[in-house]
């Protein structure tokens, strides 16, 4: 029986190491002009190069090598001053040439690290980045015919090699990590560091960001055990789960005197749990040799400081400094970050609003928004000025809770900024006019129950008049001013 991951964790340590492939935000592809356009018709974004025929010869992106230096200086890495690219040889059909151009043993970034916070404990964890080198994307396959959508009962697979060919930065890290979540943070930590630096939109849903999860167990103090690798676990959630599916499953081998085998394995999302998939390769497997096609890769110092200077502040930087400027504390600028919406609350606040009205509107009624139509925050046609002058308004009692969401809705809808909406719409609160005050007694006369027990000091029966006036004004009403105007109409409180 498995003990859960908490339980085992007084006598086994959890020990990940992992390894992400990026999709650098590039126009074109790696060795080829193809556009890396997501979304387009099968096969309509290739050419000879990144179909592998025969004579075609791969050019460097400049881009992509910029990007990759910016992303190892952003991890504290060194930059190799010369590296080259080397064939990673298998036979599959996602890649057509059948070898992965990637860097072997000379990888363009060493020997860094990222710094990121321990969920659990609230303690830093500096997590070693061993290396992150360049390579290209392979295609996709599509198995048809299966109830299952894998290979094993499709009548047939279809190729589509429009991503063959993206350049990608695999980073990975040093067997650092000690749990589940601290696994989590580091790709969450990673993912806003790749933003930050403009290297990737790094939007795991759309695979921009795909994580191997290397893991073992050991009982305490003892040395390291054999590790599995968890393929292709694209969400932070997942990552999570993955690592503690992992770890549960090679507990219970390992405590019922088995061994663990060295292999990869895929997570499943529907039951938490990692199933085997093909026996692990060892390098030799790959036959890596030099890539005869491409010369070597030198970056000068000069560029590498001209980078470095036009790297931005870091999110851990940032954070650490808005934690002062808005009052916030480490969670929720974790919260906000992750969201993508840090940037929008702080600037929201700097027009004037209160930052904690801000945060509440950015991480609750747009997120929530963002969440139902498939998009970030920041996506939604919603600015920070249109949110200041929301907040503007709510503040002086001309709108309400209510409408704050509504007014909002209505902008991302396109219908104009706050001021013409709520002007459009008719969308003023009624706070102390002539006619809330009529809405008022209607409810009163309405409700004479709740009047009863207003009257013999059930005073939580106020809510259902507050309700019934609600309903009559369409959100409209003030909250606070009603509640104020029900209970002087009844002469309570
Ligand atoms: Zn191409
Ligand atoms: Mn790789």
């Amino acid at each position: 029986m498995s003990a859960g991951y908490d339980t085992l964790r007084t006598e086994w340590e959890v020990v990940v190491g992992l390894e992400t492939h990026v999709e650098l935000g590039t126009r074109t592809k790696m060795f080829c002009g193809c556009s890396t356009e997501l979304g387009a018709p099968p096969n309509s974004q290739v050419c000879p190069t990144c179909l592998g025929l025969p004579g075609a010869l791969p050019v460097l992106n400049e881009l992509a090598v910029e990007l990759t230096v910016r992303i190892g200086l952003a991890l504290h890495c060194d930059i190799a001053p010369w590296c080259r690219f080397a064939r990673k040889n298998y036979f599959y059909p996602d890649q057509p040439k059948d070898f992965q151009i990637s860097q072997y043993d000379e990888p363009l970034c060493v020997d860094g690290y990222l710094d990121v916070d321990d969920p659990e404990t609230g303690e830093l964890v500096r997590v070693g980045i061993e290396r992150a080198h360049m390579e290209e994307d392979t295609g996709k396959t599509l198995h048809v015919g299966g109830a299952t959508g894998r290979i094993h009962g499709a009548t047939h697979s279809l190729v589509d090699y429009n991503r063959a060919g993206i350049p990608l930065v695999e980073i990975v890290t040093r067997p650092d990590i000690r749990s589940a979540a601290v696994a989590r943070a580091y790709v969450g930590e990673l993912r806003e560091v790749l933003r930050s630096i403009g290297a990737s939109a790094a939007r795991m849903e759309q695979g921009q960001l795909r994580c191997d999860a290397n893991t073992s167990v050991r009982r305490l103090g003892e040395p390291l055990g054999t590790r599995t690798e968890t393929k292709n676990v694209n969400s932070l959630r997942a990552v999570e789960r993955a690592v503690r599916g992992e770890v549960e499953r090679q507990v219970v081998v390992l405590g019922g005197g088995g061994a663990v085998k060295q292999e990869t394995r895929h997570f499943d999302e529907t039951t938490g749990l990692t199933r085997p998939g093909r026996s692990k390769e060892d390098a030799t497997d790959y036959r890596y040799f030099p890539e005869p096609d491409l010369t070597p890769l030198a970056v000068d110092d000069e560029h590498v400081s001209r980078i470095r200077e036009s790297l931005p502040e870091l999110p851990r930087e940032r954070r650490a400094r808005l934690a002062e400027v808005l009052g916030f504390d480490a969670l929720a600028l974790g919260q906000m970050s992750s969201a993508g919406v840090l940037d929008l609350v702080q600037e929201t606040a700097a027009l004037g609003a209160d930052p904690v009205a801000a945060q509440a509107v950015w991480m609750n009624d747009l997120a929530a928004l963002a969440n139902e139509r498939d998009l970030e925050a920041g996506e939604l046609g919603v600015s920070a000025p249109d949110v200041a002058r929301v907040l503007e308004l709510r503040a002086d009692g001309a709108l309400s809770a209510a409408l704050v969401r509504q007014v909002l809705t209505a902008v991302a809808d396109g219908e104009g900024g706050p001021d013409t909406v709520v002007e459009a719409r008719g969308l003023r609160a009624l706070s102390d006019s002539g006619e809330l005050q009529g809405l008022v007694d209607a409810a009163i006369t309405a409700n004479p129950d709740a009047v009863a027990s207003i009257r013999a000091g059930k005073l939580g029966a106020v809510g259902q008049i507050m309700g019934a006036v609600m309903k009559a004004s369409r959100g409209q009403a003030d909250g606070k001013a009603t509640t104020a105007l029900i209970r002087s109409t009844l002469g309570v409180g």
